[in-house]
């Protein structure tokens, strides 16, 4: 796919390359089979194809990186000193938002918030927001109990994989009786309790 320019300081080529070298061989793999799916939304539900390819190719980009450097990202950028008690798989979003609008000069306020929001989710999403999300969740490798299930909701309805992932999602984190992030319980309460928007 071309790239327009107006989004990202880079061709499509360039970001593949930086999935590349940031994250491994596996996660990569991942994280080519989210673009696809967030294409495929996207142009089933009328959204751009290539905010939905910039968005998932960068959904996952500070995944591997060290904690104390995401830490300091953290701090000095002043996200929500919160992260901080919960770790990588909570901040990874907000971070990897960061460092697209410093190094690659994204100022698009919906690929930031879908990156940002892709693992917690929140009360209210854009459309571009719920691909990432759906798209993250059942990507063709994802292979969890209910995976079937969501992919066919994602057929006709974002809103109901939202409902069942956040659903099922704090069930699993319930279960492993982990910390559940405050962000997890807005998404759950908005989405599975008062169905969202
Ligand atoms: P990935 O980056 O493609 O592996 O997927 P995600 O970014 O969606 O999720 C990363 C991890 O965070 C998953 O294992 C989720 O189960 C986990 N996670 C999501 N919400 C919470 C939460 O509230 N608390 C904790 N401890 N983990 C969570
Ligand atoms: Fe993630
Ligand atoms: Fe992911």
């Amino acid at each position: 796919m071309d790239y327009s320019g107006d989004f990202i300081a880079l061709d499509r080529a360039g970001l593949v390359a930086l999935v590349e070298e940031f994250l491994s061989e596996k996660r990569a793999q991942h994280v080519f089979r989210v673009e696809e799916t967030a294409i495929e939304l996207a142009e089933k539900y009328g959204e751009s194809a290539e905010k939905a390819s910039i968005a998932a190719l960068a959904h996952d980009l500070c995944k591997e990186m060290p904690d104390d450097k995401a830490m300091d990202v953290i701090i000095r950028e002043n996200l929500d000193l919160e992260l901080l008690e919960y770790g990588n798989n909570i901040w990874h979003g907000p971070v990897a938002a960061v460092y697209l609008e410093n190094e690659l000069s994204v100022t698009d306020e919906d690929i930031l918030n879908a990156v940002r929001n892709h693992t917690v989710g929140a009360p209210k999403m854009s459309l571009l927001e719920q691909i990432i999300f759906v798209a993250d969740y059942i990507e063709p490798g994802r292979n969890f109990p209910g995976v079937d299930e969501a992919r066919q909701l994602a057929a006709d309805n974002l809103t109901k994989v939202i409902d069942f992932a956040t659903y099922h999602t704090l069930m699993h984190l319930l279960e492993k009786k982990v910390k559940i992030y405050p962000g997890t319980i807005d998404t759950y309460n908005a989405w599975s309790v008062e169905k969202g928007s």
